[in-house]
């Protein structure tokens, strides 16, 4: 996995435009939804997997609907074989709308929303307990910050001090059908008087977003990404229907074209 670790922004940019495309493509042969999520917390995804985890790292996708993101990037380091990829959104396919508990790459299933930080959060203590190594990274939408399980997972992970724990919130500013309930600056409220290091940074700028997770912060750290739904194809960008609606042919030509 660290033979494909990229070095420069350059190359993380390039990656990113390669990814987008394939995801505008399969969402639009697919008809599966979420791909403005999917172009929001596309960069993350990808800093973490080429760039920050190791060996030793663990990564929850709390956000379940974004799972063609993580999809793209697991082909991309050959943890989803080539076979498996093209069977996506097809009968009988693991690969569906929302990630599956046994796929390759994929720690648990989510999609019902507030409940990776509880996990990624058992996962770190765990590890922290038998003295292993690594960090647990866990992806969470703004919109499920406001779910009581994610609350009360944020007041265990303060309240234990769960150091080697990091999350990201995908902070869009939508939720499904209109904007976040909590907001952002309630969200980082929330976390630091639960005892959290919050941080914010630029979701889709790979120097911020690297600078962030090698700096060595004290954990437990919350980072919040200011990210845009639909990033990267204009019609879609912070427009309530890219949460839902596939992408249109025109819709990937109008990407190419801002290429
Ligand atoms: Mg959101």
């Amino acid at each position: 996995m660290r033979d494909l670790k990229m070095k420069s922004a350059d190359e993380l940019k390039a990656l990113s435009k390669e990814l987008r495309k394939d995801l505008l493509i399969k969402h639009n042969e697919s008809k599966i939804a979420h791909i403005g999520s999917d172009l929001s917390c596309l960069d993350i995804l990808i800093a973490l997997h080429f760039e920050i985890m190791g060996d030793d790292d663990r990564f929850v996708l709390s956000k379940g609907h974004s799972a063609l993101a993580l999809y793209s990037v697991l082909h991309k380091k050959r943890i989803i074989d080539d076979n498996t990829y093209d069977s996506l959104g097809k009968d009988g396919s693991r690969l569906g709308e929302h990630p599956l508990y046994g796929t390759e790459g994929i720690e648990i299933a989510t999609g019902s929303l507030g409940h990776g930080l509880s996990v990624a959060a058992g996962i770190a203590l765990s590890k922290e307990r038998n003295k292993e190594k690594g960090k647990v990274y866990v992806l969470l939408s703004d919109g499920e910050c406001q779910e009581g399980s994610t609350l009360e997972a944020m007041n265990f992970v303060g309240i234990n001090k769960i150091k080697s724990l990091i999350a990201i919130v995908d902070s869009n500013k939508w939720q499904a059908f209109d904007r976040t309930l909590l907001g952002e600056e309630r969200i980082k409220e929330e976390f630091a008087a639960a005892g959290w290091n919050v941080v914010e940074i630029d979701g889709h700028d790979y120097e911020s977003i690297i600078r962030v997770f090698e700096a060595k912060n004290e954990g437990p750290l919350l980072i919040v990404a200011h990210t845009v739904l639909g990033k990267g194809v204009k019609s879609m960008e912070d427009r309530l229907e890219s949460h839902y609606r596939p992408p249109t042919k025109e819709q990937i030509e109008e990407f190419d074209e801002e290429l």
